[in-house]
This record gives C-alpha cells, sequence and structure tokens, in this order.
C-alpha cells in the first residue's frame, strides 16, 4: 500500500513537471499525474504541465492527514500549520458538500490560516456543543 511521501525535498516555489515532482517525492511521474484526478492542481494552460511545489505540498499534507492525524473533538486541520488546531472564538462554518456530509471551516487560533474538518450532517448536533456553528446554504 501507499507508503508515507515526504515533502522535504519540495521548494515551494518551484514549479515542478510530472517527472521532477515524482522523483523528489519518491513516486513515479504517472502517480503525480493520477493525483490530478484526487485534487492537485496542475498548470495545464501550456505544455508541458506545471505544478507549483507550494500545491504539491499542500495536496501531500491534506491526503496524509485525512489518514494520519488523530483529532480532538474540538480540533480542525490547519493547513498552514500542518496540525489540529482549534478554530477562532469557537466559530465554524457549516457547508454542505451533500444531504449528509459536509465541511466545517474556521480560522486557525494559531495562525488565522484556514481550518477544514468534514463531519457528517448528523454530528452537528455534537459539534454545536463546542462550537458556534453558523449553517451555509447548499451551494
Ligand atoms: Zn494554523
Amino acid at each position: 500500500m501507499a507508503k508515507r511521501v515526504s515533502t522535504r525535498k519540495i521548494k515551494k516555489h518551484r514549479l515542478y513537471g510530472y517527472d521532477e515532482a515524482g522523483a523528489a517525492l519518491g513516486v513515479t511521474a504517472h502517480t503525480v499525474r493520477l493525483w490530478r484526478s484526487s485534487g492537485l492542481s496542475v498548470m495545464t494552460a501550456s505544455t508541458p504541465h506545471y505544478i507549483l511545489g507550494a500545491e504539491l505540498i499542500r495536496y501531500i499534507d491534506e491526503k496524509q492527514a485525512k489518514k494520519s492525524v488523530k483529532m480532538a473533538l474540538d480540533q480542525m486541520y490547519c493547513f498552514k500549520c500542518r496540525a489540529p488546531q482549534k478554530p477562532l472564538w469557537g466559530m465554524v462554518d457549516y457547508v454542505p458538500v451533500n444531504d449528509t456530509r459536509g465541511r466545517l471551516t474556521g480560522l486557525c487560533e494559531a495562525c488565522e490560516g484556514g481550518l477544514q474538518r468534514f463531519v457528517g450532517k448528523g454530528d452537528l448536533v455534537k459539534f454545536g456543543q463546542i462550537y458556534e456553528i453558523t449553517i451555509k446554504g447548499m451551494s
């Protein structure tokens, strides 16, 4: 199964081709191409295609966060801190993804970056006891 990918060799402000990105991350160029279908943003306006280093780091962090980070009930994942954090003032928005699930979003207490956590709609009661939740309309 998938091993843990390290982004240590990725430079934020560099542009990477599929081959270069793969080499820096220790995966194949094919794997990097596949990531496009699961949310990696690739600059496709011209060929060859490029991926910004910062986007590679964001994508991999997010992917691994979903797998590995155990969060306390009152924590959400901060992409800037790359760690679970508490939302500023305990205020979050609930953005429905579909009828049963949605995202809680808020601002990080530590860095004021964006926080996110996927939750089931049925968990809103539980989270409502911790956070002040503003429910957003279906988009
Ligand atoms: Zn943060």
